[in-house]
Formats: structure tokens, C-alpha cells, sequence
């Protein structure tokens, strides 16, 4: 069915895209040596080779996120855009949150929103300042008409050899996007949410297996893994749920664009379980999950999607 924006609107009522056939997951995607691709922070998608899948085809909704409100910071990219797109497509209205330079690849996320016949909300802005964090949650509100679901997504990753060439402002800049907005930001939207509302933190492999040259941002990532399971135990009395999703490396903006040197960029994912980096759309069905009532005994964990795990 085609309407006005020019995308296909894929719900339960269409059929099933290729992706949801048997076939082997170590040949679905595209699989190491990748060109290298340096990009200046943040990074678009559009500049990624090969293309990234998010679900634009190939995600189908079955409506398990009927009329709820969303809010997905990072919803321009990389796993948030995958998130968004999944959110809309199961039937919520979704206010994505991202960095003004990324406008061109927030408007390809409304678009696909709106395809659905569901609202999509745009927010640009730095969520390294707590005053636009609460701002962002106000808007979200407002324009949503209340909030079901947060997703704390965004995050920054630089990689550096050394301790020596970590500097105190890197180290500053990623705790205050990936530690402190996600507080900031919980903390605004919780009181905006009532029983059966969910908060979902992209947490990483990272918070486990730490590596040597991600020595601020794996700490960052531990940290999203503390404060989802203390949060989960807060707000489980009001019956809220708070999960974490953690990632291994998966295909986007974030790694192209300083999150990896480019030599890993060229062989990326090729150490794990299924020898290739995974797919933001590869991720969407535990973000739907997490979120949706379908979860409604999940709370405090945190879910790996690591391709079979193993330090990159
Ligand atoms: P991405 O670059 O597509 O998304 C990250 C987003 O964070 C950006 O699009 C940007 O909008 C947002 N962001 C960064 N700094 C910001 C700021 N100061 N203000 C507002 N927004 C800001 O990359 P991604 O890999 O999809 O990253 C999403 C999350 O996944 C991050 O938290 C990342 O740590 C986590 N993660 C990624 C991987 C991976 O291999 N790609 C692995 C584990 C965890
Ligand atoms: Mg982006």
C-alpha cells in the first residue's frame, strides 16, 4: 500500500520480506573485508558501504506497540533508526532525538514514521546539556500527548591507543552523553510514565569485555548496565520496567566515524561466533520486544545480540 511519502506501509496484513525465511545467519549479511570508510563524528548512514539495513524494507510490524508513545535518542542511526522504524511499524507514535548535523538522516526516519500513519516527532539537539534533556522530554510529551516507551540510545565512542591520548575533555564528553543524559533523561520522562511504561538503555559487549583502546566508553557502557538494574528495582513498584540491550558491533555510523580505526573497520565483526558485524535491523525485534507487554516479566536484564560474542 502506498500513500503520499512514497514508502511501502508494511504491516501484518502485507507478507513476510525475505528476512524472515530460514536461511543461514552467517551468510544473511554482508560479511568482512569492508573498504575503509573514515567519516567525521557523527556520521550519516548515506556515506556507509555497503548500505546499512535499519528495516526500511525489510521490517514487518504486527502491531504489538498499538497507539503507545516513543521517544529514541541516536533515532537517526545506526540501531536507534532500526528501533524507530520497528516502533512505528508495530503502531506507536515516535519522537526521535539526535545532533542538528544529522537532520538529513532524522527526516529519512520521520518519513518512514509517517509512512505508518503514525506521528513523527523531531528533536534535534545536544543532549550533553541536562537543560535540553528536560526540554527533550517536555516536547516529547507534549507532542506525543504522554510517553510508553524511552529508549536511551545515543551514545559516543572514540577510540584511542592509549591512556596517555585520552583526554580529560573526551572523557568528559563521553560520560556526560553516554552516563549522564540517560539519568538525565529517565528522570524526566519518569514522571511522565505510568504501570506498563518501559525504558530500554543500549548498554554493549563493551560492558564486559572491556577493549584496550575503549577505555572511557567501555566504562560508560558498565555504567548503563549498574543503573538499568538499580533503576529496574526503583521503578518496578510502579511497574515500570527498565531493560538493557547489549550490542557486539554492528554495522553503523558510530564505528566508521572514530568509534574504530579503520583497519578494524575493514575486518569488523569478523571475530565473533558468526564471522560478520550484525545489522541495526537485527536488533529491532528486542527493542519491540523489551518495550511491548509481551515482556511484562522482563525487568533489570540486559540482552545480549552479539553475533556469538567475543571482544572486538
Ligand atoms: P549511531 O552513530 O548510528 O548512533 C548514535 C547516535 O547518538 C547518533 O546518531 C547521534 O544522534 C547520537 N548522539 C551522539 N552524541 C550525541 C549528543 N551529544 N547529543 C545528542 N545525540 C547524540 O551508532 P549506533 O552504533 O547505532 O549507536 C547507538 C548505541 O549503540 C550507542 O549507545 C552505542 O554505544 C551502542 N552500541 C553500538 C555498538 C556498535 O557496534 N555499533 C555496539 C554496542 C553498543
Ligand atoms: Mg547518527
Amino acid at each position: 500500500m502506498r500513500n503520499g511519502h512514497g514508502y511501502e506501509s508494511m504491516n501484518a496484513s502485507d507478507k513476510l520480506t525475505d528476512r524472515y525465511k530460514k536461511q543461514n545467519p552467517l551468510t544473511q549479511y554482508p560479511q568482512p573485508p569492508f573498504p575503509r570508510q573514515p567519516q567525521n563524528r557523527p556520521g550519516s548512514v548515506n556515506k556507509m558501504e555497503p548500505e546499512p539495513d535499519h528495516g526500511e524494507k525489510s521490517y514487518v510490524g504486527f502491531g504489538r506497540l498499538k497507539d503507545r508513545k516513543a521517544l529514541v535518542t541516536g533515532g537517526d542511526s545506526g540501531i536507534g533508526r532500526a528501533a524507530a522504524i520497528a516502533f512505528a511499524r508495530e503502531g506507536a507514535d515516535v519522537a526521535i532525538n539526535y545532533l542538528p548535523s544529522e537532520e538529513q538522516n532524522a527526516q529519512e526516519v520521520i518519513k518512514l514514521i509517517e509512512a505508518e500513519g503514525r506521528k513523527g516527532i523531531a528533536i534535534p539537539g545536544d543532549i550533553i546539556e541536562e537543560s535540553f534533556c528536560n526540554e527533550l522530554v517536555e516536547k516529547a510529551v507534549a507532542e506525543l500527548g504522554g510517553l510508553d516507551i524511552l529508549v536511551n540510545n545515543a551514545g559516543r565512542q572514540t577510540a584511542q591507543k592509549t591512556i596517555d591520548e585520552l583526554t580529560t575533555e573526551q572523557f568528559d564528553n563521553t560520560f556526560k552523553v553516554n552516563v549522564y543524559a540517560p539519568f538525565w533523561i529517565s528522570k524526566a520522562a519518569l514522571k511522565h510514565m505510568s504501570a506498563g511504561a518501559s525504558i530500554i538503555n543500549t548498554a554493549s559487549v563493551q560492558s564486559f569485555d572491556p577493549s584496550p583502546n575503549l577505555l572511557d566508553y567501555a566504562q560508560t557502557k558498565a555504567c548503563n548496565v549498574a543503573f538499568t538494574k538499580a533503576l529496574a528495582q526503583q521503578v518496578a513498584e510502579q511497574g515500570i520496567r527498565v531493560n538493557a540491550v547489549a550490542p557486539g558491533p554492528i554495522w553503523t555510523p558510530l564505528q566508521s566515524s572514530g568509534g574504530q580505526p579503520q583497519d578494524k573497520i575493514e575486518k569488523f565483526g569478523s571475530t565473533t561466533a558468526l564471522k560478520r558485524p550484525g545489522q541495526p535491523v537485527e536488533l529491532a525485534a528486542i527493542y519491540v520486544l523489551l518495550a511491548s507487554q509481551e515482556a511484562s516479566y522482563i525487568t533489570g536484564e540486559v540482552m545480549g545480540v552479539t553475533g556469538g560474542e567475543m571482544p572486538y
